[in-house]
């Protein structure tokens, strides 16, 4: 199967090309030319394979080039057991017709580990599919959770470093730790005295420098990037849309062919349409519910066809969602229209002002395949606490979003279908906002809090999270962002 860029000036790839790229060259993200369909025999079968099998059987519909065997030795090492919880994406019915889809018992706590355990061994597959013998060197520059989960997702990989950098004064201590104290031979992790915007403007000035990519050359490195545009962390994500549906029948919350609902809290776009491939694909969806916080650039979307990032900034309480231009919504528009030019057009009033307008006929068609919705940062803290006392069950602050515009819509419409929400991060990894939910007072800011909200609740609080303030710091650097590519260069020396 051929990739092709949505803006439609790049050549067609294979998907080994797609992942190494990242992003296509006229600016454009790469999707696959058609969506394989499945039939219910397929998801039948689904049913009785572990999490590594059903990652399998999607995810070599899209990667031809890979061998099932191969592909079976990649979900094996990405999902195992750096896992806490031997059904990887374990599904917690709530009551009759809600469940939670957990999908944070990987190494970092958070979602981006389902995508980034194993993104990392699609890429060096591919590097040797295409005779590539330089070593890859991955530069991140984080908010926090993703530079983490890079870092654990790229530690030891063969063929392989790995760079990170964060703001030194922007990042919360739980994450500051996480990062400084991260394990294997092949990481680095400095701080950069700046803002977010300082670091990432720095690794953007890096790959763009062809002299000091010369000089790499020289020395056998290349440099590549590894954030959630790049298809090789879209694809593996379509396949928990397939396991918790298997997991929804077997647990009685929809009949054998009998659709369910997903409500999903939304930043960057790139899980709900994970869930909009499964829907395309054949799994029984009825409706995908794009879920955001104060930040509601999307549910205004969906309701007016008008997408407008200039409006103010809100930092919440659940910070992956505070996005105002959400990347993935590119893949989508394209493969709603099939229209290249349509989709530059798009793009380049979004660059020039801020918004564009896709107009009735599309905004229709979006409407009819995704439901928008978004609450409060006050009302997500308010649902912590409600699911708490009503059913013992702790979720995140970004959970918390979906939760609650889901039970605002069953109230709004009266009717209750069955739906998955998903967990996209455990609670102690927000333990401060978590607490406040709780209503309790803390004065405490750093990785106390694990230890306090586990307390509180009688709740185990996950290992990688316990014990951060013994570990051994390996990486206290900083550097001036002057001295990022300087930073660089030391470490492939
Ligand atoms: C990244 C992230 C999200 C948003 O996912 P997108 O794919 O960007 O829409 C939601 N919750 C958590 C905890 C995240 O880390």
């Amino acid at each position: 199967m051929r990739y092709v860029s949505t803006r439609g000036a790049a050549a067609p790839v294979s998907a080994s090309q797609a992942i190494i790229r990242g992003i296509a060259p006229d600016g454009g993200l790469y999707v696959p030319e058609r969506i394989p369909v499945i039939d219910g025999a397929f998801i039948r079968a689904l049913g009785d394979m572990d999490y590594r099998s059903r990652s399998v059987a999607v995810l070599e519909l899209y990667l031809e080039e890979f061998s099932h065997d191969e592909l079976t030795a990649i979900a094996a090492a990405a999902y195992g057991e750096n896992f806490d919880d031997p059904a990887i994406a374990p599904l917690r019915p709530l009551d009759g017709e809600t469940a939670a889809l957990e999908l944070w018992h990987g190494p970092t706590c958070a979602f981006k580990d389902m995508a980034l355990q194993i993104m990392p061994r699609l890429l060096t597959a591919s590097l040797r599919k295409n005779g590539e013998e330089r070593t890859v060197c991955i530069l991140v520059a984080t908010s926090g959770d993703t530079g983490k989960a890079a870092l654990e997702g790229f530690r030891d990989v063969p063929g392989t470093r790995i760079m990170v950098f964060y703001p030194r004064d922007g990042v919360s201590q739980v994450q500051k730790l996480q990062m400084a104290t991260q394990q294997g031979g092949n990481v680095n992790v400095v701080a950069v005295a700046g803002n977010f915007d300082d670091a990432q403007a720095g690794v953007k000035s890096i790959f763009a420098d062809g002299d000091f990519a010369k000089v790499l050359d020289g020395r056998g490195y290349f440099l590549s990037s590894a954030n959630s545009i790049n298809w090789g962390r879209l694809a593996p994500q379509i396949a928990y849309y397939f396991s918790a549906y298997c997991d929804m029948a077997k647990a009685g919350l929809v009949k054998p062919g009998e659709s369910a609902d997903f409500c999903v809290p939304t930043g960057n776009f790139g899980d709900i349409l994970a869930g909009w491939y499964a829907k395309r694909m054949g799994l029984p969806v009825g409706r995908l519910i794009c879920a955001s916080n104060d930040n509601n650039v999307l549910t205004d979307f969906i309701a007016t066809g008008v997408y407008d990032k200039n409006r103010p900034f809100h930092l919440t309480s659940s910070p992956s969602m505070d996005i105002l231009v959400s990347s993935n919504l590119e893949r989508l528009l394209y493969c709603l229209t099939g229209d290249p030019a349509a989709v530059r057009g798009f793009m380049e009033n979004l660059n020039r002002e801020g918004r564009y307008d896709v107009g009735p006929a599309l905004r229709e068609q979006i409407r009819a395949e995704f439901t928008g919705g978004f609450c409060r940062d006050a009302d997500a803290k308010a649902e912590i606490g409600r699911l708490w006392r009503e059913k013992g069950y702790l979720m995140d602050t970004h959970t918390a979003v979906a939760s609650r515009v889901l039970a605002d819509l069953r109230q709004r419409e009266g009717v209750r279908r069955p739906t998955a929400v998903l967990s996209t991060a455990s609670p102690f990894k927000f333990g401060g906002a978590v607490l406040e939910a709780l209503g309790a007072v803390t004065s405490e800011t750093g990785p106390e809090l694990v230890e306090e909200l586990a307390a509180l609740t009688g709740v185990a609080a996950p290992k990688p999270l316990t014990g951060l303030g013994n570990k051994t710091v390996r990486f206290d650097g900083w550097v001036e962002k002057e001295a990022m590519e300087r930073a660089v260069s030391d470490f492939l020396s």
